[in-house]
C-alpha cells in the first residue's frame, strides 16, 4: 500500500523501511529537561518511513498526515527552519551531517498512526523512524543515544522546541511489556515489567496542544531561574528532603520547582510499586502527579482535569493522570486487568457527554 504510494509520488521503489513507536509517558513529567527520572512505555501506534537514496543532494518528502500528502523538497547543507513539519527532517540531516555521518539525497514517505500533538511524542517517532531509515539506507553506525540526541538537537535547536530526551530514547528503546526507567542525568535505564494486575488506558482529550511551544519554553526557563536562585545546576540537584528550599522560592517557581522536585521523586516510588504489583500505591502516585501538574506546573486544562477526574471515579481505575507536555493531549489511567475496553468506553462516553468534544480511544488498541 505505502510502496505504491511511494511510487506515485517519486517513481521508482523504496529500498529501506525504518519505524518508530510513540510512547505514552507513565509517570515523570517535566523532569527529563531536569536532569530527572522517566518512565514510558511503547504504544501500539507507529510512525513508518518508506525511503530511497537517490544519488544527488536532494530530499523529497511527504507525509500522509499532513498536507494531504504533497511532496517538499530541501537540499543537504542547505537546511533552514521553514516553520513547518520539514522541520522535524531537517534538523535531523543537518546534525546527522554536523556529526560526521555520511549520507546522500533520499526520497521518503511517511506515514502514521500516532496522533499528532496529543502527548504521545508524534515528534519524536518522527525523528527516529528518518534515523532509522537513513541508518539502514546508508549503512550508518549510530547507537540508541546518538539518535536520541540527534533527534533532540533536531527539535531543540532546529525547530525551537525546549524539550528534554525522553521522547527519542523512549522512540528509541521503549517496547510495550514494560516501562523504561529512565535516568535522563546519565541515559542509565531499567526495563520494569508492567504490574501484572492491572493494564493501562490511554485517551486523547480532543484538545490539541498544537500552539504551546510558547508555553513549554515558559516553563523550561521558569526551572533555569529556579536553578539560579537554588544555587545548582539542575533541579535534579534538589533532594525531596530539601523542599524547604523551593518553597523558600518567590511565585510561581517555588510551585514549578516543587512540582519537578516532587515528580521526580514519584518515579523511583512508581517503579518499587511496579514491581510490588502495588496498584492501589501506583494508582495515588498517578492521581497525585497530575494534581502537581495542574495546580503547580500548570500544564493542564479544564477538558484534560474532567478526563482525568471521570476515569478516577470509576470502580475499575486505580489512578489517572495527564501524559505528556500538556495544554491538552492525552490522559493514561491505571485500570483492573481484564477491564480497560470497557473502562475506556465508559469513560470517554461521559466525557464526551459533559465536554461536547471528540475523545479517541489509543490504549487498548481498537
Ligand atoms: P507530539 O506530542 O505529538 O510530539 P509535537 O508538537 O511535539 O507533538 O510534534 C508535532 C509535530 O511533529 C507536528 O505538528 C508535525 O510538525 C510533526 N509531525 C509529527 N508526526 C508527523 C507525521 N507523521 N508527518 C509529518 N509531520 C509530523
Ligand atoms: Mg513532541
Amino acid at each position: 500500500m505505502s510502496d505504491e504510494r511511494f511510487h506515485d509520488l517519486f517513481g521508482g521503489e523504496p529500498s529501506v523501511r525504518g519505524s518508530a513507536a510513540g510512547r505514552v509517558n507513565l509517570i515523570g513529567e517535566h523532569t527529563d529537561y531536569n536532569g530527572g527520572f522517566v518512565l514510558p512505555t511503547a504504544i501500539p501506534q507507529r510512525t513508518s518511513v518508506w525511503l530511497a537514496p537517490r544519488g544527488d543532494r536532494a530530499v523529497r518528502i511527504a507525509s500522509a498526515e499532513i498536507d494531504q500528502g504533497a511532496v517538499r523538497a530541501y537540499t543537504l547543507g542547505s537546511e533552514r527552519r521553514e516553520g513547518n513539519w520539514t522541520d522535524y527532517v531537517q534538523g535531523v540531516t543537518r546534525f546527522l551531517a554536523e556529526e560526521g555521518h555520511r549520507f546522500g539525497g533520499f526520497d521518503a514517505f511517511i506515514a502514521s498512526t500516532v496522533p499528532i500533538g496529543s502527548g504521545l511524542s508524534s515528534s519524536a517517532a518522527l525523528e527516529v523512524s528518518i534515523l532509522n531509515a537513513l541508518i539502514a539506507a546508508f549503512g550508518l553506525a549510530l547507537d540508541p543515544p546518538t539518535i536520541a540526541r540527534i533527534g533532540r538537537r533536531a527539535e531543540n535547536e532546529h525547530v525551537g522546541a525546549r524539550t528534554g530526551v525522553m521522547d527519542q530514547m523512549a522512540a528509541c528503546l521503549a517496547d510495550a511489556g514494560t516501562a523504561l526507567f529512565l535516568d535522563t542525568r546519565d541515559l542509565s535505564y531499567e526495563r520494569v515489567p508492567l504490574p501484572p494486575g492491572a493494564e493501562l488506558v490511554v485517551i486523547n482529550s480532543g484538545v490539541s496542544h498544537d500552539h504551546s511551544q510558547g508555553d513549554y519554553n515558559a516553563r523550561w526557563a521558569e526551572c533555569e531561574a529556579a536553578c539560579q536562585l537554588l544555587g545548582v545546576a539542575e533541579l535534579r540537584d534538589i533532594a525531596i528532603e530539601d523542599l524547604a528550599h523551593v518553597e523558600a522560592l518567590p511565585e510561581p517557581l517555588n510551585r514549578r520547582a516543587r512540582h519537578v522536585v516532587t515528580e521526580n521523586d514519584r518515579v523511583p516510588r512508581a517503579v518499587a510499586a511496579m514491581k510490588a504489583n502495588d496498584l492501589a500505591a501506583l494508582g495515588s502516585l498517578f492521581d497525585a502527579s497530575h494534581a502537581s501538574m495542574r495546580d503547580d506546573y500548570v500544564v493542564s486544562v479544564p477538558a484534560v482535569d474532567l478526563l482525568v477526574d471521570i476515569a478516577r471515579a470509576d470502580a475499575d481505575v486505580f489512578g489517572a493522570r495527564l501524559t505528556g507536555g500538556g495544554f491538552g493531549g492525552s490522559i493514561v489511567a491505571l485500570v483492573r486487568r481484564g477491564a480497560a475496553k470497557a473502562v475506556a468506553e465508559r469513560v470517554t462516553r461521559a466525557y464526551a457527554s459533559r465536554s461536547g468534544l471528540t475523545p479517541t480511544i489509543l490504549v487498548p488498541p481498537r
